[in-house]
């Protein structure tokens, strides 16, 4: 394994099931409570992350304009599984990208940034 740092770190979670449902809230509301396994910090509840979004692949940067504003501004919003970028604000400090699926929450994939090849 390397340092903090040296190289990126190649560990990732097995693929579970982490996501919690709560009962209704008092607007009657489903509350959802992602446990999302940190590899350096181990389980952790979602509120000590910030979501940063969709990963999309970054285009080569003599890319043509029409590419870069593609990359920049427009997002899939696909339902279902999806790569995420997370960051444990609360924890280590570090990105990590999660698979996730966005209607059931179910997590199949944590691994810090760089350390699943993007
Ligand atoms: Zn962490």
């Amino acid at each position: 394994m390397a340092t903090r740092s040296g190289a990126s770190r190649t560990r990732t979670t097995p693929p579970v099931l982490l996501s919690v449902e709560t009962p209704a809230d008092s607007r009657g509301g489903a509350l959802v409570m992602l446990v999302i396994v940190c590899p350096n910090c181990g389980p952790r509840n979602d509120n000590e992350f910030n979501f940063r979004g969709e990963v999309i692949p970054r285009p080569s940067v003599d890319t043509d304009p029409a590419t870069w504003r593609r990359y920049l501004y427009m997002r899939g919003n696909t339902s279902g599984w999806q790569r995420e970028r997370w960051f444990h604000v609360s924890g280590c400090r570090r990105f990590l990208n999660i698979e996730r699926n966005n209607v059931t929450n179910e997590i199949r994939m944590v691994a810090e940034v760089g350390g699943d090849t993007t």
